[in-house]
């Protein structure tokens, strides 16, 4: 769908975790694509949208990449083997797309162990490794990414890179500041899409900081990855005027009612496992949130780590 003539949006359906990604390809004299999706939806979305627009795959010349997750970032090595596109991402992120184990250790390790015990480890780690596809090379990244580097597209299109840690440590946003334009992945994430689950915050007190730089910057139009909700928003992946700071506002709102309830559960009760805690917290959280305790949730991981995250960060609030 075309957000601006020089911006088309891609919306891939990922079957595997019934959810949809957004990624947005723009036209100026160089084609860049903001994120690749999951794996092989460049051999669907991407490439169908291509060409109706009278381009193909190996037109791409840049894969500016929001952050390293799967689902953005899946298809960075078979876009690149077919275009010879370059890949830009945050220097934070750049170690997790060419070390898949080393994200396993170091993100989703201790929380399995903490969920399930250590004798779950190496089957959960070689479900992942499989989960993950093919590594993007070393050599292949051609440029890390820095806050405030600033990407010349051509046409008169330049974006700024707008380091916003929290989601990831590398999360980027790229700002088309004369159009007032940010693209940001899930950078921030209202109350989150995937029905039910606590958005993913690695890392709370750097989220909040982000939130409120784009407060600052305050862009008229955020379009982000997948359909987040807000308080009183509904699902959607595009914000424009005053819905932005809405969205904003309901997103510091939302991680600062997780991090009270965190804090609230862990101060309360003695020790308890992840599991009990996780649905404590959820329990606490006002229904109308709309979170499910951990046994119906589909990937019950990715809440039990933001849980995890946050009370290894109560201190530091
Ligand atoms: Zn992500």
């Amino acid at each position: 769908m075309e957000i601006h003539p020089k911006v088309t949006q891609i919306s891939i359906w990922w079957d595997k975790v019934q959810d949809e990604v957004n990624v947005y390809l723009i036209r100026g004299q160089k084609n860049a694509i903001i994120d690749t999706g999951p794996p092989d939806a460049h051999k669907g979305g991407i490439y169908t949208t291509l060409r109706a627009l009278d381009l193909a795959l190996d037109d791409i010349d840049l894969i500016l990449n929001t952050h390293w997750h799967i689902d953005h970032a899946g298809g960075d090595a078979a876009i690149k083997a077919v275009s010879g596109a370059k890949i830009l991402i945050h220097r934070d992120d750049a170690f997790f797309v060419k070390d898949h184990r080393g994200s396993f250790d170091k993100w989703d390790a201790p929380v399995i162990e903490a969920l399930k015990g250590s004798e779950y480890l190496e089957q959960a780690k070689a479900a992942f490794m499989d989960w993950q596809g093919a590594e993007i090379n070393v050599d292949q990244i051609d440029q890390q990414l820095e806050d405030n580097d600033l990407i010349d597209i051509g046409d008169g299109i330049e974006l700024r890179v707008i380091h916003l840690p929290g989601h990831t440590a590398g999360s980027v946003g790229f700002y088309w500041e004369k159009e007032g334009m940010i693209f940001t992945g899930d950078s921030v994430s209202g109350l989150y899409g995937s029905e039910g689950s606590l958005p993913i915050i690695d890392d709370f007190p750097a989220y909040r900081k982000s939130v409120e730089r784009l407060l600052e910057i305050s862009p008229r139009l955020l379009l982000c990855a997948h359909q987040y909700r807000g308080l009183n928003l509904p699902r959607f992946p595009i914000r424009r005027g005053e819905e932005v700071r809405q969205f904003l506002l309901d997103s510091q709102e939302t991680a600062k009612m997780i991090v009270e309830v965190v804090g609230h559960v862990a101060s309360t009760s003695g020790q308890q496992s992840l599991s009990d805690i996780t649905d404590k917290v959820i329990a606490e959280l006002p229904e109308s949130m709309g979170y499910r305790p951990m046994s119906q949730l589909p990937s019950p991981i990715h809440t039990a780590r933001t849980v995890f995250q946050c009370l290894n960060q109560l201190n530091s609030f």
